[in-house]
């Protein structure tokens, strides 16, 4: 996560550094890794799955040292709160419990050893040393923003980075072993919820979750109200402090570890909730689109109770993107990047849906700098690779309209009901009023 004024591209420059091997891409509501196809001799993930944590609970290991201001105490305390912010979401099972601390303060001096201990996937880590400091799961307090300036970032615009460093499968389902957050202590202090709101933020990213982007106009414009509020906890960049979790981010959990228990109002089945699912097209009505944020709103309550989602974000990013457009891993990434099941292109999929009535809008995801969402910000697997598809249009978002016709108003109303996925009526075909490009680019093909 980064501070507003401070692009950063810090994630994927750490994957580079450690992280190159496996089948999987890391990715709004929407997961953040995928498995792609089985790779001779190596593990064989389950292509088009997110990957999410079976372990129950998910342990965690915390840092020695202060957080800036906050004393050790007061930080492992600040851990406890967010990650409860994730544990009370009703419609969503998950549990995580502190399995100790870290045996030294993690600093600049040590922390690509601990993250290169914890990157030895196959090197068993005892919860015990006194020696080795990685463990499992670490959350490690950067008191000066030193750490975070070792891994290559700017700790004076990153205000925290989750690292996922070991996965796997078991054929059924894909999983995340090893995993990293390391969080920025120049941005903590004892007045304001910043710090909080970036821990809840990264551990959405430990879980599983990818960023989000809704009410995109809160990132030039001062926003308030309902619009403020409708902004996820993932959106990639930190434009408030607030700790609570949008719908956006509630639909996210719940979707990767639905809650079966029916005993509200803390704990109510996420089969009771609806789900809105179709496909996203280019104008000529056939070939899927990638990349696009697709937006269901409740008409009653549209800025806050929205749900978002990236067309195709099941789907590998890099198929025909030749490696002499883009140097591996991005360009020649056929085998690694998510699913290469072609019926999951431009596919996209909002769950968690409150009952009601909604619209859905589709509009691109933002490429304008100074904060476009790409690399360590990227919303969905096309920005991994560092670029975004403009939407062309009149008019933007463009809204489902009858007939699949997307368009600049009058969208069409699809009622959603508990329990039940609504996916009749809800293709979008991008021909808003003076059309948009009929197919994707040189790179791609209709199926
Ligand atoms: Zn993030």
């Amino acid at each position: 996560m980064r501070r507003k004024s401070f692009p950063i591209r810090l994630r994927v420059a750490l994957a580079g550094l450690l992280f190159l091997a496996g089948t999987v891409v890391m990715r709004s509501e929407g997961p953040q890794m995928v498995g792609g196809p089985p790779i001779p001799g190596g593990t064989q993930f389950v292509p088009g799955q997110p990957f999410v944590w079976t372990i129950n609970p998910i342990t965690y290991w915390t840092d020695k040292g202060t957080l800036g201001p906050l004393s050790n105490s007061s930080a492992t305390s600040l851990v406890q709160s967010s990650l409860q912010v994730w544990l009370s979401v009703p419609t969503a099972s998950i549990n995580f419990s502190q399995a100790g601390q870290l045996p030294q303060d993690v600093t600049s001096y040590n922390i690509l050893a601990v993250l290169n201990d914890m990157a030895a996937c196959s090197t068993p880590l005892d919860p015990n040393s006194a020696t080795v400091i990685a463990r499992d799961r670490t959350v490690i307090f950067d008191t000066d923003g030193s750490a975070i300036e070792a891994l290559g970032g700017d700790p004076s615009g990153v205000l925290g980075v989750t690292i996922p460093l070991c996965w796997s499968s078991d054929g059924t389902t894909n999983f995340f072993q090893r995993t990293a957050a390391v969080f920025n202590g120049q941005f903590a202090t004892t007045f304001d919820n910043t710090m909080e709101a970036t821990m809840i933020h990264e551990f959405g990213h430990m879980i599983g979750l990818d960023h989000s982007q809704i009410n995109l106009e809160c990132l030039a414009d001062l926003c308030v109200g309902a619009e403020l509020r409708g902004v996820p906890i993932m959106f990639p960049v930190a434009i408030s402090d607030r700790i609570t979790l949008s719908t956006d981010d509630e639909a996210g959990i719940s979707v990767l570890y639905p809650e079966t228990v029916n005993n509200p109002p803390n704990r109510v089945p996420f089969s009771t909730l609806g789900r809105i699912q179709g496909h996203v097209y280019f104008s000529d009505g056939i070939t899927p689109a990638q990349g696009f944020n697709v937006i269901a709103r409740n008409t009653t309550d549209p800025l806050r109770i929205a749900v978002s989602n990236v067309s195709g974000f099941l789907f590998t990013a890099c198929v025909g993107v030749p490696s002499t457009v883009l140097p591996p891993p991005w360009g020649d990434c056929g085998a690694i990047f998510g699913s290469t099941d072609t019926t999951l292109i431009g596919v996209y999929d909002l769950p968690g849906l409150p009952s009601g009535t909604y619209t859905v809008e589709v509009e691109a995801i933002n490429d304008s700098w100074p904060m476009p969402f790409i690399l360590g910000s990227s919303v969905g697997p096309i920005g991994q690779m560092g670029f975004q598809f403009p939407l062309y249009a009149d008019c933007t978002p463009l809204y489902l309209g009858s007939n699949s016709s997307a368009g600049c108003g009058s969208p069409t109303h699809l009622t959603v009901t508990a329990g039940a996925v609504v996916n009749a009526g809800t293709d979008v075909i991008l021909n808003g009023p003076t059309g948009t490009l009929p197919r994707y680019d040189a790179w791609e093909d209709g199926p």
